[in-house]
């Protein structure tokens, strides 16, 4: 018997304010513990919140590149949560009117394009963070009352490369809305994961396991190939799946119970009675869907049409919208996209990966590269001399024009020149110019090698080829 997946994913995002939801505490991470807290984000009682209006904005503006709709009237509840990290004992949220509805993302997984449907997105405040010692438990404030964003898909993910997808398309099109640093590494982005099998051809969805709390999309994916296994087996021996919360063990690569799911009125939802709700006007919201930035999807085409780049190499520069940025300036400088697509692609891309740093930490800038591309174009110098002045442009920066100069680097273009290195490598290998002559073609490379080498790397290596060519033809005769 076969068995169907479904996927639903919660995802949390902590939102880019400056400032936390209900309080003016900063939001900067990786302080001292509960260095940044104050009477309302520890809860003691009587404190009274204050809506952070750019968590609002940021939401709206989330929902609105995401395609939901933006609920004109919106307003907040608590949720009775007790656990340590929240020191109020309720956590305030969003529960049957939330900022956004429905909405999707499209993904490609093995050249099948769907759009998953989302449910909702909502605003509450992050919650404390604890941490287990030896003797004792601590838990760290600071990130009590963070905005955080919830986006609720519908079960529509069919596998585990489909979630990963998702994830990886939502990250983005955050990314570029500009609304979080979505830093997996930070926190910055969280995700329950709900999963169910059922037999092939039942309609009726099976029952479900929420996988809590991941913060990998590694472990996102590897948590779903090991569920999806264990539901299916369970019920192809005639089991059934307990509905309950599970969490997953990156070690040992299994999920394990956490506890039995709780009913929505365990939470005891009630309007917050401290914040009013959320008036938005038509007026206001058009005002923020005309300021949108593009979406990745869009760019991709864009960066096509404009810079004559095929659909692969679009691909992979908008992935990080600070790479195509970084590649529209200096395609836009030097005016040729096609070889500032190639030196991202491969060179820039692997400084990057083996240094381990963003192109913001780096000391190559658009400008630097479009001067260097166009050296090469410009044949002041030849392309190894080029990639051979990267790394240094990349670790320290530089004037590339300025640095070829200083180092008499430039391109020896003159004819008369390279034809003497030409006639002088001809002469000290006579065995490789009698291997061509015996009918090996791959032999005029070899001396190309050498009349390159020869020229310390200088020479035009196209005159050199031409130069050779013509040489060993005339002694052919
Ligand atoms: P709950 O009431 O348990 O929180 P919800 O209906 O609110 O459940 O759904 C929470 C998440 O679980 C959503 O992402 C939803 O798509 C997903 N989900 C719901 N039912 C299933 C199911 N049978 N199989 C897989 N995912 C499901
Ligand atoms: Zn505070
Ligand atoms: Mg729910």
């Amino acid at each position: 018997m076969n068995y169907v997946p479904s996927i639903g994913l919660e995802v949390h995002v902590q939102l880019r304010t400056r400032t936390k939801m209900f309080c003016g505490c900063s939001t900067a991470y990786g302080a001292s513990p509960n260095t940044q807290v104050c009477p309302v984000c520890l809860g003691y009682p009587g404190a009274m919140p204050v809506m952070n209006a750019e968590a609002i904005h940021q939401t709206v503006v989330s929902g609105l590149m995401l395609g939901c709709e933006i609920g004109t009237f919106s307003k907040f509840d608590r949720k009775s949560y007790f656990y340590p990290d929240m020191p109020k004992n309720y956590q305030i949220t969003q529960y049957d009117k939330p900022l956004c509805l429905g909405g999707g993302v499209a993904i490609v997984v093995n050249g099948a394009a769907r759009t998953i449907r989302l449910t909702r997105i909502h605003l509450e405040e992050d919650v404390g963070k604890s941490t287990h010692h030896a003797a004792c438990s601590g838990v760290d404030f600071n990130r009590a009352g963070v905005p955080l964003m919830e986006i609720v898909t519908e079960p529509d993910l069919a596998s585990a490369d489909e979630a990963m997808a998702f994830l990886l398309a939502l990250k983005q099109t955050l990314l570029y809305a500009g609304v979080s640093d979505c830093n997996l590494e930070e926190g910055n982005l969280r995700c329950d994961v709900n999963v169910s099998v059922r037999p092939a051809g039942q309609e009726k969805l099976g029952t479900k396991v929420e996988i809590k709390n991941m913060n990998t999309f590694k472990g996102v994916h590897a948590a779903l190939l090991y569920e999806i296994d264990r539901q299916s087996a369970l019920l192809a021996g005639g089991g059934r799946v307990v509905q309950q919360t599970r969490r997953w063990e990156p070690d040992s690569g299994e999920t394990f119970p956490m506890r039995s799911k709780e009913d929505a009125h365990d939470y005891r939802y009630f309007p917050e009675p401290d914040l009013l709700p959320v008036v938005l006007d038509r007026a206001q919201i058009e005002a923020w869907r005309a300021g949108l930035p593009e979406r990745p999807a869009d760019r991709r085409t864009r960066l096509v049409q404009s810079y004559g780049i095929p659909v692969y190499d679009a691909g992979v520069l908008t992935a990080d919208r600070a790479v195509a940025d970084f590649f529209e300036t200096a395609a836009t400088r030097c005016g040729n996209g096609k070889a500032v697509s190639n030196w991202i692609m491969t060179d820039v891309l692997r400084l990057l990966g083996e240094r381990n740093c963003t192109l913001a930490q780096c000391a190559l800038t658009p400008e630097t590269l479009a001067d260097l591309i166009a050296l090469v174009d410009r044949r002041t110098i030849n392309l190894p001399t080029a990639k051979g002045l990267l790394p240094e442009l990349f670790e320290t920066g530089g004037n590339p024009a300025l640095l070829v100069t200083a180092r008499g680097l430039g391109q020896m273009g003159d004819a008369d020149e390279i034809s003497r290195l030409v006639d002088q490598t001809l002469e000290a290998n006579p065995r490789i110019v009698q291997d061509f002559l015996g009918g090996k073609q791959a032999a005029a490379q070899a001396l190309v090698g050498q009349v390159m080498k020869l020229s310390r790397g200088k020479a035009d290596p196209q005159l050199a080829s031409k130069l050779v060519a013509e040489k060993l033809a005339a002694r052919k005769g």
